[in-house]
């Protein structure tokens, strides 16, 4: 089963998720938040060339289309981007991978304003000149994991990005796990303390899963519930809860209780029998992954009689590549329109 895409590409929305090795190269994008990264990836997985920004909002979408543009043809101009046929691009939600357009993108906007609808796919494929295939990150992120990563040999697995926001990727039964209408299934923003009017999310509501477990969140929330003090940003109060700064710890200290309490909630809807956790902030996972465990434990105690629910909980070991690892997957996974 295919559906189209932009340029005339015809994206596969089925399975399998793998793909034969025939010395082929991706350009290939994730693009998050508050930072975008570009990479040539061959279709055995070797992330080739990449490069990091920070994300150019200022000027709105034609401005980061631009930078996008400028990003890419660097690495087309290598020897290795000579060969290069196909562009992948993973970004942040929401969006239809199908027709490669942004829906007003949640973390992206430009003094104060969303974004409304962005046709990327179509922009950054008449600057580059090549078909580009759009896919929802958390989406790109579980397929990469599933192509190279700890979920290799799982059929069923949820994988958590901790970044700047909280982006969930499923695989049930080996195949991708989409919502409706070409929408991906947002499972950052399912509530998880409704109405908390400390937590509040970028979607505009309180109490999302996302505005407590992204590692922004973290570190807001440490500095605002926890009253850490003197650090900026959770990779700051990561450095401190490791000096054994009191404060610090605690904020990990309710990071692995809600965590559990998220993670409680992906398994009553997906039955994986692996997380997989990736992002920057799962770098802290030393501090928050064994407390959450007994958390995790004790919340599905009553489901483990005949199917066992309790998940095995894993850190991404893709070294926060799986983005453009998943863009390069649906980059050479999308075949030319017949
Ligand atoms: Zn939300």
């Amino acid at each position: 089963m295919t559906a189209p895409s932009s340029r005339g590409r015809r994206v596969p929305t089925t399975n399998p998720l793998t793909l034969a090795s025939r010395g082929r190269v991706a350009l290939a994008y994730d693009l998050g938040g508050t930072k975008v990264e570009a990479a040539l990836v061959r279709d055995d997985g070797k992330v080739m060339k990449s490069e990091r920004l920070p994300v150019r909002v200022d000027a709105g979408p034609s401005g980061l289309v631009a930078q996008m543009a400028e990003l890419g043809r660097a690495l087309l101009a290598l020897p290795e981007g000579r060969r290069v046929r196909a562009v992948g691009l993973a970004s942040a939600g929401p969006l239809d991978p199908r027709a490669g357009v942004l829906f007003d993108p949640t973390n992206l906007f430009t003094a104060g304003k969303g974004w409304g609808k962005v046709p990327i796919a179509r922009l950054l494929s008449a600057k580059l000149k090549l078909p580009v295939t759009l896919e929802n990150d958390a989406a790109a992120a579980i397929l990469a994991e599933k192509w190279k990563g700890a979920a290799r040999r799982a059929q069923n697995a949820v994988m958590l990005t901790l970044g700047t926001g909280l982006g969930v990727g499923v695989i049930c039964d080996g195949a991708l796990v989409r919502a409706g209408r070409g929408l991906h299934p947002e499972g950052g923003h399912v509530l998880l303390k409704y109405g908390d009017a400390s937590a509040p999310c970028a979607c505009g509501t309180l109490g999302c899963a996302e505005a407590f477990l992204s590692g922004a969140a973290f570190g807001r929330r440490a500095v605002q519930v926890h009253q850490v003090s003197g650090a900026r940003d959770s990779a700051e109060i990561t450095a401190r809860a490791r000096e054994k700064d009191p404060a610090s710890l605690a904020a990990f200290a309710e990071y692995a209780e809600l965590l559990a309490a998220a993670i409680q909630t992906y398994v009553v809807l997906y039955s994986p029998e692996l997380i997989v956790l990736a992002g920057s902030f799962a770098q802290a996972a030393d501090l928050f992954l064994p407390q959450m465990q007994p958390h995790l434990k004790r919340r599905l105690s009553r489901r483990r009689v005949g199917v066992d629910l309790l998940p095995r909980v894993e850190v991404s070991r893709l070294h926060n590549h799986a983005g453009v690892l998943g863009g390069a997957f649906v980059a050479l996974r999308s075949k030319p329109h017949p």
